[in-house]
């Protein structure tokens, strides 16, 4: 309920100020609703933090078991802060061991959260130079594993008389630092405690002025299969009008606010008022989609969506996304068994509407997207237009600023090419690897599937069997990025028009 009282006015708080952001301000306008967007962010990552910690302090968090890709958990997490470290102008790299298990059992989310508050961290304390996240795997037992991941950067540091005291609850190594980079303290206690209760431990190491490393560790079973899923990237990006949209949601403020979201991402959508609204209009039309909120009067979101489940067959039923206002794990689960396939946490962000939007499909273009799936396979594509726009989204910026990460790797990406070609023709490998990677990074943060994969691939080649058969592979590298250029281009006018 506390959960739920206080993200609703926050809901309406970043929503109506991300609705503004994205509507024709003047300067001195969008100067004032970018404070009111960011004081508001600040806001809900301090109420977040505060509700976790009193979370774990009475010993109520549960962690999920389920099995999951450890690579795409890491990359998520990566991918997600890809913006910040761009911003900063500081490289931001994955070191990807070929000896990581593909999938393991556990909690994806939490897990995410370890990452990212650690990668946050980093980048935050970071002015110049890297940050190196590295996951390594240790076999303990038959098929369960201790994974050891490293977060290593080139910044501040900390003062050695500190470090013991680093993952107490509000402990702040220099408060006039942290004032301005603001911040809860609470981010490494919750941490630290997660990853305890995965079996692990975490720790630090440090040298003022120079960067530090945090380590964590987490105990965890291998899954022998890989687990079969489509990827976002592997899903075609909607006609819009094509989706059928019903919005459950009581609160009228939510409404307003969910219904101009659509909008905005080019979408329309009927409203009911709760479950019995909701019964009323499907026995009239036939929807692809519900956005479902949890607590509605009369018939709420998971009565609805239990009566949907027993009323109609599995083939006629529209996908349910419940609306949550309680991001634990109890919540998502009693949405998840009442046969909801997916939620949205209030606030709901326009970057998570976007994706979810993107991975339903109407019934009539069910087909041809399949068909267009088959046909065009992930790496065969040269761009996947849907980073950037998520990258617009989620760092909410202006069009300009997507064209300006789009020069920044027309500029970088042939020197990096170049020490590709050079440094395999004098066998330096760790310089080939080096490139390879960022060439890597940069490539998937803007989108060029296939040459993120083709490095990819050459990095694995080169754990594998050394530098000796990669000529072949380094011409298709630039091959690629030949034809990347073009597509490239045709993108950026998408953004600025010139
Ligand atoms: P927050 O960052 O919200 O203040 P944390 O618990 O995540 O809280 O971090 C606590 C403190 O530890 C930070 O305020 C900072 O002083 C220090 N710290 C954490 N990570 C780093 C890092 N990578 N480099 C330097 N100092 C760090």
């Amino acid at each position: 309920m506390m959960s739920h009282e206080i993200r609703t006015p926050m809901n309406g708080v970043i929503g109506t100020a991300e609705l503004l952001l994205n509507s024709g301000l003047t300067s001195h306008q969008r100067q004032l609703v970018e404070i009111i967007n960011s004081s508001g962010q600040a806001l809900l990552s301090v109420i977040n933090d505060i509700l976790d910690f009193s979370k774990i302090e009475a010993g109520a968090i549960e962690l999920e078991s389920q099995p999951f890709d450890l690579r795409s958990c890491i990359r998520g997490a990566v991918n997600l802060l890809a913006a910040q470290a761009t911003a900063k102008k500081i490289e931001l790299a994955f070191l990807d061991r070929a000896n990581l298990p593909n999938s393991i059992v556990g909690d994806p989310t939490r897990l995410r959260q370890i990452l990212i508050n650690l990668i946050g961290n980093a980048i935050k304390f970071t002015e110049l130079g890297e940050v190196i996240i590295s996951a390594t795997a240790h076999l303990h037992a038959e098929d369960r594993y201790e994974i050891k991941f490293a977060i290593q950067d080139t910044g501040i540091g900390i003062p050695s008389d500190r470090l013991s005291s680093l993952f107490q609850e509000f402990s702040q190594v220099d408060t006039s630092i942290t004032r301005r980079y603001g911040g809860t303290g609470l981010g490494l206690a919750i941490s630290k405690r997660l990853c305890e209760q995965m079996g692990g431990k975490m720790w630090v190491e440090s040298q003022l002025d120079r960067g530090s490393t945090f380590y964590f560790t987490i105990t965890a079973t291998a899954v022998l299969e890989a687990i079969d899923r489509p990827t976002i990237q592997s899903i075609q990006p909607l006609r819009s009008h094509s989706l059928k949209i019903l919005l459950a949601e009581d609160h009228p403020i939510n409404q307003r606010l969910m219904l101009l979201m659509l909008n905005q991402l080019g979408y329309q959508a009927d409203i009911a008022n709760n479950g019995v609204e909701v019964l009323a209009a499907l026995h009239r039309e036939a929807y692809d989609l519900i956005l479902m909120d949890v607590q509605m009067p009369e018939l709420d979101g998971i009565a609805t969506t239990e009566q949907i489940n027993q009323g109609w067959q599995a083939i006629d039923r529209p996908r349910i996304i419940a609306l949550t206002a309680g991001a634990m794990k109890e919540d998502r689960q009693r949405c998840l068994q009442a046969g909801m396939s997916d939620y949205l946490t209030k606030p709901v962000r326009l970057d998570e509407l976007a994706q979810v939007l993107s991975q339903s499909r109407s019934r009539s273009t069910n087909q041809a997207v399949e068909f267009s799936q088959i046909k065009q396979s992930k790496s065969e594509r040269l761009i996947d237009p849907e980073v950037l726009r998520q990258l617009q989204f989620a760092t909410r910026h202006s069009a300009t600023f997507i064209a300006e990460i789009i020069d920044l790797y027309f500029q970088k990406a042939p020197d990096l090419i170049a020490t590709i070609r050079n440094s395999l023709d004098q066998g330096d490998c760790r310089t080939f690897k080096r490139a390879v990677h960022t060439l890597q990074g940069c490539s998937a943060s803007i989108g060029a599937i296939q040459l993120t994969e083709q490095c990819r691939a050459i990095e694995e080649a080169v754990d594998n069997q050394g530098l000796g058969k990669l000529f072949d592979r380094v011409i298709e590298i630039e091959t690629a990025y030949k034809n990347l250029q073009n597509a490239l281009q045709q993108e950026r006018k998408n953004y600025v028009g010139t």
